[in-house]
């Protein structure tokens, strides 16, 4: 073990600096903008050895829904390209069941029961807006409530002819209170004979939904469970067959490949004889760590804080006061981007005047450069004085990035 660890420390940078990219360390979660998350030896493994071979498509998607079934304890399920694209094959099943016509007809004709109810406070964007994973099934987002409330009358008065499916989101990104439970959300969606599919893609609790009543349930592969890029889609049988259906109309578009669901499969696996206390153990005495690093720097404060959602997570939140720091949350942000390595901070709340570090996606050796690194940009405050921009970069999200490729 320690062995391993010193190769894998040795060899930490060895690909970037080959290629010529740029070092960093991620302590800002499962970004899509960073790739992801890591695999493990096995994944990658497994998807190696599928990358050498043909196979029959639909026996390995059978493979990944007997692994799925087991993980979550769904009938069924299979992988597709993301999680966002399997809400928009759920929501085409709901829509077509197993009529391969109406799928090919998709997007252009839905027909008449084509709308999605949804908690206007869950319509939130996670990179893309959730209603465009909608529309891209030929669907029709039908709000419920208002942004901050949303009420059972409302949810019932939505729900009718013309409902395809009703979709509820977890997220960080939603919002969090005024919100309809999810067991009453299940309950009249039920009176209503209508289908709940959950977007739950970075919830670490794999069972709950379906064991609450959802119909079909939306996970990452490649957020915690540390797959290959994919999505998985679990639930009912009947309408995980319709979703599958899809890959004759819009599901070409989101296809994955024989390598990923291999590494699908074999990250499941691994999640299930996971030892879960001692990773949240290990991400513990990181944050730990660092809060000792920092601990009486002028103007900076630190707490642990429980993940919003209730994933069995914490991260270090990092609260800055400009006046005696010598700058914000906002510029250090940018400021630790910059460093060689870069950190990467969890910046979604900087006008807050905090940022975050999520221990989850570390590398080994990685818990020192973090803190090192940290404790020397903190104390430098006012060498690092804000710029426009600072904290528009975190409000603008990923779109800057893409405006600015190839610029
Ligand atoms: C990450 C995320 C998605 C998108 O997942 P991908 O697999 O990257 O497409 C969708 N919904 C929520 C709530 C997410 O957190």
């Amino acid at each position: 073990m320690a062995q391993h660890e010193a190769s894998a420390r040795d060899d930490l940078w060895s690909w970037h600096d080959r290629h010529g990219f740029r070092r960093i360390v991620n302590v800002s979660g499962t970004m899509t903008g960073l790739g992801a998350s890591v695999a493990s030896p096995a994944v990658r493994e497994a998807t190696a050895a599928a990358m050498g071979r043909f196979v029959r498509m639909h026996e390995l998607q059978a493979r990944a829904s007997a692994t799925i079934a087991r993980l979550t304890g769904a009938e069924a399920g299979f992988l597709t390209a993301s999680a966002s694209a399997g809400i928009s094959l759920a929501i085409a099943g709901c829509i077509t069941g197993l009529d391969p016509a109406r799928a090919e007809a998709l997007p252009a004709d839905a027909g008449p029961r084509r709308e999605v109810a949804v908690q206007l406070g869950h319509l939130c964007g996670y990179g893309a807006p959730v209603e465009t994973a909608i529309a891209l099934a030929g669907a029709r987002t039908r709000p419920v409530g208002q942004s901050t409330l949303a009420m059972d009358h409302q949810l019932r008065g939505a729900l009718g002819e013309a409902t395809a499916a009703a979709l509820y989101v977890v997220s960080h990104h939603v919002v969090h209170y005024g919100q309809i439970p999810f067991t009453t959300f299940v309950a009249i969606a039920r009176e209503r004979g209508v289908p709940v599919i959950v977007d739950a893609a970075s919830e670490y609790d794999l069972t709950g939904f379906l064991e609450a009543g959802a119909d079909l349930v939306v996970y990452s592969a490649h957020k915690f469970l540390g797959g290959p890029t994919g999505g998985i889609v679990a639930g009912r049988r009947d309408l995980v067959r319709a979703a599958y259906l899809q890959n004759v109309g819009i599901g070409r578009g989101m296809k994955i490949g024989k390598e990923s669901i291999a590494g699908a499969i074999a990250a499941m696996e691994a999640w299930m004889v996971r030892d879960h206390a001692a990773v949240r153990a290990a991400e513990e005495a990181t944050l730990a760590l660092w809060a000792s690093a920092i601990a009486g720097l002028p103007g900076i404060t630190s707490r642990i804080v429980p993940d919003p959602t209730g994933n069995p997570l914490s991260r270090l939140q990092v609260e800055v006061d400009p006046a005696r720091a010598g700058t914000s949350a906002a510029a250090f942000a940018r400021a630790l981007a910059e460093q060689d390595p870069a950190l990467i901070v969890r910046d979604h709340e900087i006008e807050l005047g905090y940022f975050q570090l999520d221990p989850c996606n570390l590398l080994p050796g990685q818990d020192r450069i973090v803190a090192d690194t940290l404790a020397a940009v903190l104390r430098a405050g006012a060498a690092h004085a804000e710029r426009p921009g600072d904290r528009a970069r975190a409000r603008n999200g990923g779109v800057d990035g893409y405006l600015g490729w190839l610029a």
